[in-house]
């Protein structure tokens, strides 16, 4: 036996080991206490430490409590074989490494204790540096194996997090074979498809791919097998399974796709065919619903959800297009509703809302599959109808849109019955390009409008022109507040009896920088469409203010004055508000000072409007009817609301000129004195108009037989020197003529 303690052997293994102490523990196990005392000197090395015992029962007991690295076993113990703890130790499945030191020399000793999971077997009388061989291997295997076991363990550990990663991965995640069957699926495939995992394995990728896109699938699997064009994903619609119980729209699922060729022999990429596909299927129908609302909101009204003004040019070109290759016709309706703005105005935005959606519906019904409607903005609409045989199946189109308006439309406030301006323009008859038919389109339309609405033409090439003149007139009109180009003129009324001027009526005129002088008519109408008579009213309101208190100065303190009002001032306050103001400001005696309304008005019958009138004659303003019985003639409202004087229109006066008594103007004398209404006849243009109309009891008048409408100084000579200037009476008895 050879001595421990010999220095050589320490160095070296001291040296070997040095670079990497590492803790590890040591239990002897030898029934001789020399050797117990001994070894761990010359086995000691940095990190080792060493605990001993004699019996296989005191070895049991340390090693429930504490575990080693190694264990060094003599064969031989008091209470047993060293084989029986090695036994121990498998039962106990510990993972101490064991070298058996024993005396034994049969080899069957070695065979055992080997067997039993002993790593090595050293037999005595040993050279220590054989037994230093014997535990460094021993402890170099066991830290080896339990790397291993670690390692072994982190690789589960890892396969678990992949699998968790891959079964519960938001995509849908899938592997192919070659063949193009499913060999794996992830469990995402239930809710996103519907279908089993067990029900698609084994089943070719192509159930799962809308047919449409089958073609496209079938490229991408092919190149990703092939090695390319990966990482690139594609839109692919998939199938759900269950589309019997799926919500409609829901039968498809729009995913992003990519694959990419499994490719698991590193190294041997170029030599060795893909084992399969790995796919993974992205969810992004939440997003293509998204994208499609946003296109949607791009390309149609919110209002009506029809197509708007950039999605009809569109199918417009298009149809344009086909229907040259065609060698066909289209036609281009632009339809405005009439009177929208008083909805809008009186009821409210909400209830023009309404209205539109309901119009735009009814429309709608009355077109085919084919053909677009679309709203282009406020209340224009145009139809587009791509294939028409003959310009006249316009024409029924825009029949059928008049009878489907024919039933009125319920508001909060109560019936409105729509109607329509159309304009239709055909092509290649009236314009080869898209702007151009709309646009005539809208001239059409525009031309109806002029000539009292509801209905619809033709664009017709010659009437081209007056609208151009029509669209300076309204740039023109947009100027003429600013620029000052208004100007009042005043018609006097003349009361017969006493032969002097009794009121006057102020009627606007337009001094336009080219066109000269123009009357109200030709520009009222416009300045109402386009919503500037709010601001003309007012400044009317302001300057027939400013002369009657001029002329009231003067001392004509019982002159009356009237403005003509638009019945859309009668929609807001603002210019109701004016005259209210312009009555304090001025000081005007208020019942000097008339408003001029037509039926109409009266006819909306609103609680605003009436308010408003009502408002009027609160502070003394008179509500004058202009051309009275040419309108609604329905005289309840004669009582509802606060008239002070009626206006006999000129189409009654000028009718006095034919044998025999006209019985209206009889009747609306007897009106006004019945309801004690202050009586004024217009144009009146001859002396026995005015006799007549004397002799029926109505004593002012007004017209060209006295004075046409004159400039504020030639008006104030009538009020001065009206005698001078009036025509001498004409004797009753007189033929008109005779001297
Ligand atoms: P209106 O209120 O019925 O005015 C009477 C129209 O008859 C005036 O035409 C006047 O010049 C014309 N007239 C007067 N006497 C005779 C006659 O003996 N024979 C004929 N044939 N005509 C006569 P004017 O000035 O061209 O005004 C036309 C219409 O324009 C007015 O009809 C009125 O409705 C509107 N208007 C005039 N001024 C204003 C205004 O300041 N504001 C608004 N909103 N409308 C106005
Ligand atoms: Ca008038
Ligand atoms: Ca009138």
């Amino acid at each position: 036996m050879v001595i421990p303690g010999e220095a050589p052997f320490f160095g070296l293994t001291a040296a070997s080991t040095a670079a990497a102490p590492s803790r590890c523990r040591i239990l002897l196990v030898d029934d001789d206490d020399a050797v117990r005392r001994t070894l761990p000197h010359v086995l000691a090395e940095d990190g080792r430490r060493f605990d001993d015992c004699a019996s296989i029962a005191e070895a049991i007991a340390r090693l429930e409590r504490t575990r080693y690295d190694l264990i060094l076993l003599d064969y031989r113990l008091p209470d047993g074989s060293g084989l029986d703890l090695l036994d121990w130790l498998a039962n106990a499945q510990r993972e101490e490494a064991v070298v058996v030191i024993s005396g034994e020399d049969a080899i069957d000793a070695a065979i055992g204790a080997l067997r039993r999971g002993a790593d090595d077997f050293v037999r005595k009388p040993y050279h220590v540096a054989q037994l230093q061989r014997a535990v460094h291997s021993a402890l170099h295997k066991a830290r080896l194996e339990r790397t291993n076991h670690a390692m072994g363990q982190r690789l589960r550990r890892s396969e678990r997090l992949h699998r968790y990663l891959v079964e519960s991965a938001p995509d849908f995640i899938f592997t192919l074979n070659p063949a193009g069957l499913f060999t794996y699926v992830n469990p995402r495939v239930e809710s996103m498809l519907g279908y089993a995992r067990e029900q698609l394995v084994g089943r070719p990728f192509s159930t799962v791919v809308f047919n449409d896109d089958l073609p496209r699938v079938e490229v991408l699997l092919r190149n990703a097998l092939a090695g390319q064009g990966t990482g690139q994903s594609q839109e692919v619609r998939l199938r759900r399974h269950d589309t019997a119980t799926a919500q409609p729209g829901n039968a498809l699922v729009t995913v992003a796709l990519n694959t990419i060729a499994i490719q698991t022999r590193d190294g041997e990429r170029d030599a060795a065919p893909p084992e399969g596909v790995y796919g993974v299927a992205r969810d992004i129908s939440e997003r293509k619903r998204a994208e499609e609302i946003i296109t949607f909101q791009a390309y149609h009204d919110q209002l009506t959800h029809l197509p708007n003004r950039i999605l009809f040019k569109d199918r417009l070109e298009l149809a344009i297009a086909q229907a040259q290759r065609r060698g066909g016709l289209l036609a281009v309706m632009f339809i405005d509703i009439d009177r929208f703005k008083l909805v809008n105005d009186t009821y409210g935005h909400a209830e023009g809302d309404h209205l539109l959606r309901g119009i735009a519906a009814r429309i709608k019904q009355t077109l085919r599959k084919g053909d677009t409607l679309a709203r282009l903005g406020g209340d224009e609409f145009t139809v587009l109808l791509p294939d028409i045989a003959q310009p006249e199946d316009a024409e029924i189109i825009a029949q059928k849109i008049q009878r489907a308006l024919g039933e009125p439309f319920a508001l909060r406030h109560g019936n409105f019955l729509a109607t329509v301006s159309m304009g239709i323009s055909v092509f290649p008859r009236d314009g080869e390009v898209a702007e151009l038919l709309t646009q005539h389109a809208d001239i059409a339309m525009y031309q109806i409008k002029r000539a009292g609405k509801n209905g619809f033409r033709f664009f017709d090439p010659d009437l081209n022109a007056h609208y151009r003149e029509r669209i300076t007139l309204e740039n023109d009109l947009r100027g003429a507040l600013t620029n000052n180009e208004f100007l009042l003129h005043f018609q006097p009324q003349i009361s017969l009896s006493k032969r002097r001027v009794v009121g006057m009526e102020a009627l606007l005129r337009w001094q336009h920088p080219t066109h000269g002088l123009i009357g109200p008519t030709s520009f009222i109408p416009v300045a109402e469409e386009v919503g500037l008579i709010g601001d003309i009213s007012r400044w009317v309101v302001d300057a027939a203010a400013a002369q009657l208190a001029h002329w009231q100065g003067l001392g004509f303190a019982d002159l009356r004055l009237s403005v003509n009002l638009s019945s859309q001032d009668f929609d807001r306050d603002e210019t109701i508000d004016r005259v209210a103001d312009c009555v304090t400001h001025h000081q005007l005696k208020a019942d000097r000072f008339d408003v001029e309304i037509t039926e109409s008005v009266m006819m909306r019958d609103t609680a605003d409007v009436m308010a408003r009138i009502q408002r009027l004659r609160t502070c003394g303003v008179g509500i004058s009817i202009d051309d009275f019985g040419t309108g609604y003639s329905a005289l309840g409202y004669l009582q509802k609301f606060p008239v002070s004087s009626l206006k006999i229109d000129r189409s009654f006066v000028h009718g006095l000129q034919a044998p025999g008594a006209n019985p209206i103007i009889s009747a609306i004398t007897g009106i006004a004195h019945g309801f004690g209404l202050h009586l004024v006849a217009e144009g009146v243009e001859h002396a026995d108009q005015a006799a007549r109309l004397q002799r029926m009891g109505c004593d002012i008048m007004q017209g060209h037989y006295f004075c046409e409408a004159v400039c504020a100084d030639t008006a104030e000579q009538w009020l001065t020197d009206a005698e001078r200037l009036l025509p001498r009476p004409a004797p009753a008895s007189r033929q008109p003529g005779a001297t």
